[in-house]
């Protein structure tokens, strides 16, 4: 058996029995994914605990039941396009494209963690993430239009360009609200506009940018 093989299966199974886990292809997708490759080395053994570790800079990455939830209220199918603004470690982006398989564009602020994102994802064997080092609150537009979009970081409200640069009939996913404290909010793009659902509440590092805090 690989390494925490089965310390994955076992995360899998306890995200699916508490609820949060509910799409096969997310949870074939992250019981691939070695989430022990992504956190620094001295924190490796707490890498199938539910909760969020520090990868440096002061920032983190995700709890698992975070990435499940977030990859399921996204609707994630193979084939479509999507834009992660917040890699951090590069996980969740590995995530994602397990599922969609296909390129995943990932942008992250802060240059240091981008570069160890690129090191995490080779590692871990993915060679279908872009790491782009920028605001992802402006989103990128290289790369537009995506099916999906995921933030993981909170913001005041939803930056337009990111409204902007998804498809018609794309969603959206943005924790919005204070700091430290926000709800996960599902946007829906139609012909006529947006439609908004708060899906529950949520704590995350703040969306630091032009159209972030
Ligand atoms: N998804 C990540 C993972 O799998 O490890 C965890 C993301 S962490 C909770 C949030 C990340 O968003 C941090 O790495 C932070 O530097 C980044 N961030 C904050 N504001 C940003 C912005 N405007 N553009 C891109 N990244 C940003």
């Amino acid at each position: 058996m690989a390494v925490y093989e089965r310390e994955r299966e076992e995360m899998v199974d306890r995200l699916v029995a508490s609820g949060y886990l509910k799409s096969p292809r997310v949870m074939e997708a992250m019981k691939k994914v070695p989430r022990h490759l992504f956190v620094p080395e001295d924190v490796e053994a707490s890498a199938y605990y539910d909760y969020p570790l520090p990868i440096g800079e002061g920032q983190t990455i995700s709890a698992p039941h975070m990435v499940a939830m977030m990859c399921d209220a996204l609707g994630l199918e193979e084939g479509q396009k999507v834009l992660e603004v917040g890699a951090g470690s590069g996980y969740h982006a590995c995530v994602v494209a397990e599922v969609v398989k296909r390129e995943v564009v990932a942008m992250e602020r802060i240059e240091r963690l981008a570069a160890r994102a690129r090191e995490n994802i080779a590692r871990a064997g993915y060679g279908n993430i872009r790491v782009v080092v920028g605001d992802g609150t402006r989103g990128y537009a290289e790369g537009a239009p995506y099916d999906r979009i995921l933030v993981t970081a909170g913001s005041p409200d939803v930056p337009e360009p990111l409204i902007e640069q998804l498809v018609v009939g794309g969603r959206l996913l943005i924790p919005v609200g204070e700091m430290y404290v926000q709800h996960l909010l599902l946007v829906t793009k139609g012909e006529r506009g947006v439609e908004k659902t708060a899906l529950g509440g949520c704590m995350f590092v703040p969306l630091i940018g032009e159209h972030g805090w």
